[in-house]
């Protein structure tokens, strides 16, 4: 039995922490946030490799996990539905996970409030220095793993060099409860994953549970993303509160400008299928979020990793960035359990990932590039000449399961996967 720390107690960190903990160790989440973390996120679109990292954790995986859609459809402008393909999917959300994994983590194990501020280690162990309501406090382990987010301090501390990138757009984010929503809107999209695609943007979105985790017809609630180019001053102006107050990287949702807020509604009834925009307007508090790739060339430092979003950031259109950190914490615990609880097993989980996650946001750019075409040469740049770019397959290549569908895929590099989606693909719905 090893003690080992995680840094973060997001859904990266509490796989990671689930998994190692039903391995046997001894493990200690340090969580930065006090209090509840319950309402933060919004949607989440599933894989089957999430699944297998679910059950890794010690959870069951049944309907209740999400809300499943048969189809994908897309809707122009005037809300006729251009595109529709059968497309089986399970959609969940932050929250609902959260919830679970949180809960079938002893409580001991889950420590909130300190905020780690660095990481020293020698020959046999790594020391966590942080500052809690105390005062500075210190933990040691024989591992440590850095999941604490895109802004990791650890990765900061370790790699200064890797910064994120930012990619020339924002996702406008929310929720907005089935109850309100007009008969056209539930009859046409609420149960399917549903695109619109007005040029140089893409909003896609999914049914997904409704407050208090309810899965049940009626009591649902659609998640939408809806992502729109923003440099400079138009970006600037995103990221600047009501009061003039401006944030670097990002805003937190409650200080979002109430007259963007108004011109984005606006935007919506102008470029959308009136069946999203009904559902922009009907959503009390939008949220934006500046959206970044982040890339390492390195996850194993001695005794300390990084996994999930401080390691490899992929745009949300492959929708896998809880799944990229469920695949990493199973690939952490196979290389405990192999090589025990030393650097060794750090280098092995980094040999396992560091493709995945290169690939993972190579992925994400290149479903990203008609988007960043607009505003960025270098966007321009990841689209090869007359590369058609249909409404019909943006649809089909969004956020997919690679396992299920990754043999209809154009992407490039898809077939360096091809071999393992040939098995699966027998079996997809
Ligand atoms: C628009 C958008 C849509 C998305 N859609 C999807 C989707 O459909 N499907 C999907 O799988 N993913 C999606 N994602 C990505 C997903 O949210 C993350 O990839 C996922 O949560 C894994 O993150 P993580 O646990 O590694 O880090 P995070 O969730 O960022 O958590 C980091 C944790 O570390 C804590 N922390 C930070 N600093 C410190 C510190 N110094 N000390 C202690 N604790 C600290 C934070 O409080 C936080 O709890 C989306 C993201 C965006 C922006």
């Amino acid at each position: 039995m090893a003690r080992i720390l995680v840094i973060g107690g997001s859904l990266g960190g509490l796989l990671a922490a689930n998994i190692l903990h039903r391995q046997g160790h001894d493990v200690r989440v340090l969580e930065k946030v006090r209090g509840s973390m319950d309402g933060r996120g919004a949607g989440i679109v599933t894989h089957d490799a999430l699944f297998a990292g679910l059950r890794r954790a010690g959870l069951e995986v049944t309907d209740s996990l999400g809300v499943q859609v048969q189809r994908r459809v897309a809707l122009d402008p005037a809300g006729q539905t251009i595109v529709s393909i059968a497309m089986p999917q399970v959609l969940t959300s932050w929250s609902r996970l959260y919830e679970a994994l949180h809960q079938i983590l002893p409580p001991e194990r889950y420590v909130q409030g300190v905020s780690v501020q660095s990481v020293t280690q020698d020959a046999d162990s790594a020391q966590v220095h942080g500052e809690t309501a105390d005062g500075p406090q210190s933990w040691t382990g024989e591992l440590v793993i850095a999941s604490d987010g895109i802004r990791s301090v650890l990765r900061q501390q370790l790699a200064p060099q890797v910064q994120p990138q930012y990619a020339g757009y924002v996702a406008w984010r929310g929720v907005c409860d089935e109850a309100v929503l007009s008969e056209r809107t539930l009859s046409t999209v609420f149960e399917t994953f549903g695109f619109g695609l007005p040029a140089g943007e893409q909003l896609i979105g999914y049914p997904v549970a409704g407050p208090g985790n309810d899965t049940r017809r009626g009591h649902r609630a659609y998640n939408f993303v809806w992502y729109r180019p923003a440099t400079g001053q138009a970006l600037a102006r995103l990221l600047t509160d009501a009061d003039g107050v401006s944030y670097q990287g990002g805003i937190s949702p409650n200080k979002v400008d109430w007259r963007q807020v108004a011109d984005m509604r606006q935007a919506a009834r102008a470029l959308l299928a009136p069946q999203f925009a009904e559902m922009i307007e009907k959503t009390a508090q939008p949220f934006l979020q500046p959206i970044y790739d982040l890339a390492c060339a390195q996850l194993a430092f001695g005794r300390v990793a990084l996994m999930g979003d401080a390691s490899f950031v992929a745009r949300p259109h492959i929708g896998m960035g809880v799944t990229k950190a469920a695949q990493d914490a199973v690939a952490l615990a196979d290389a405990v359990a192999l090589h025990g609880a030393t650097p060794q097993a750090l280098r092995a989980y980094e040999q396992r990932r560091l493709p995945e996650g290169q690939a993972a946001v190579a992925r994400a750019r290149w479903l990203g590039r008609y988007m960043q075409a607009q505003t960025d040469p270098a966007g321009a740049a990841l689209v090869a000449p007359g590369e058609g770019q249909s409404a019909a397959e943006f649809v089909a290549e969004t956020a997919i399961d690679l396992e299920r569908y990754g043999h209809q895929s154009s992407f490039p590099g898809a077939a360096a996967h091809r071999s393992s989606f040939a098995a699966v693909a027998q079996t997809a719905p």
